[in-house]
């Protein structure tokens, strides 16, 4: 389950034999652990590739940093359930608590719902050490495989000191972007994790890594959200918006339990004319609805309810009971895409039902 390579001891010992200057006492590599989950960096045709397999395969590996590792999951990213990612917050914290000398960690994901994770990671994780999440698009059974690349520059960056304080990173093809921002822009090319309004936050060369700026919302150790003891997230749903949908679909998530809804709206918000019925159903029952864009980019201003909906740009000039209603339980994702803001507002629910606290929730993080 944990295991240490001893590459980096071995070389040290080669190179201290074999020299015939007095021998210097080598700076010790920093020490990074590596928590694998799955994904296509490990999905080798006839068989996947554990851990060690993984932290066996980067030429190079021995000047960056002295690595450890375990398997947590071998799993596609999409298969990871939330659960699991509360099991996995609490192991990242677990293992920076309980070494200090740690510099960093990586954890290897599947590419589809890498942003989720890594979403997740940033906003439960409660140390300023980097975390960095890495994956592949091409698997270990194909020609131009680049997981072994990818992971060697994630270890790199988490051994980065500059690194620290900047939250969960992503990296894959020699770029950092922030596990807040960044999202799977294409289904196959390489060059598919963007962050597309904040742009990318850092590049990793050979010679080293260089990060351009820093975060100014609130994550990893100034996060407020503690998940050591919670058991189960609060069930939360994303209804995309688009001509013709119906307030049925909106009606059923309400009945079946979920505690929030967010809104993948058109535009800055928009919902269809029958959607909003479904809405008011929804504020009805005590249900949050977080309005989002589907746009994949831009900021929901606070306080309108939506483009079309109470309150907003093309609402309706007087606000009836109902309304009222609604806008007491409607909340704006400010610039989050809609599956993190889902992931936002799972937390959000597990510590408050104050509307008011969750939008400061979604202005803050
Ligand atoms: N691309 C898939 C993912 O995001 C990986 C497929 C697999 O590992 O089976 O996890």
């Amino acid at each position: 389950m944990f295991n240490r390579l001893r590459v980096s001891c071995a070389l040290a010992a080669v190179v201290l034999t074999g020299a015939a200057a007095p021998a210097v006492a080598q700076p010790a590599l920093p020490r990074v652990h590596m928590v694998a989950t799955g994904g296509t960096i490990s999905n080798r045709d006839g068989g996947r590739l554990s851990a060690e397999d993984l932290a066996t395969s980067m030429p190079g590996l021995e000047r960056a940093a002295t690595l450890t590792y375990e398997q947590f999951l071998n799993v596609a990213s999409s298969q990871i359930t939330l659960e699991q990612w509360l099991q996995l917050a609490r192991r990242v914290n677990e293992l920076f608590a309980k070494d200090q000398g740690l510099a960093g960690i990586v954890v290897t994901s599947g590419t589809d719902t890498l942003e989720e994770t890594a979403f997740f990671l940033h906003l439960t994780v409660r140390d300023p050490r980097p975390v960095v999440v890495v994956g592949s698009m091409r698997n270990p059974s194909t020609l131009g495989y680049e997981g072994a690349a990818n992971l060697l520059e994630g270890v790199r960056v988490a051994a980065e000191p500059t690194a620290r304080g900047k939250g969960v990173l992503v990296v894959l093809n020699d770029e950092v972007n922030s596990a807040r921002d960044v999202t799977k822009t294409d289904a196959l090319r390489l060059q598919t994790f963007r962050s597309p309004t904040h742009g990318v936050l850092g590049i990793v060369d050979r010679d080293r890594v260089t990060l351009f700026r820093d975060l100014l919302q609130r994550h990893t150790a100034k996060s407020e959200f503690d998940v050591t003891r919670l058991t189960a997230l609060p069930r939360v749903e994303v209804v995309m918006v688009y001509q013709g949908a119906t307030a049925d679909v909106i009606k059923a998530i309400v009945d079946l339990g979920a505690k929030g809804i967010v809104m993948a709206g058109a535009g800055a918000g928009a919902t269809s004319g029958d959607q909003n019925a479904g809405l008011d159903y929804a504020a009805e029952k005590g249900v949050f609805i977080v309005t989002a864009t589907r746009t994949g980019a831009g900021r929901i201003a606070p306080n309108r309810g939506g483009q079309g909906g109470p309150g907003g740009p093309n609402g309706p000039a007087t606000v009836t009971p109902a309304q009222q209603r609604r806008r007491a339980f409607s909340v704006s994702s400010e610039d989050h895409i809609p599956v993190k803001a889902r992931i936002l507002l799972m937390l959000a629910l597990a510590t408050t039902s104050n509307r008011d606290e969750i939008q400061r929730i979604f202005s803050e993080y």
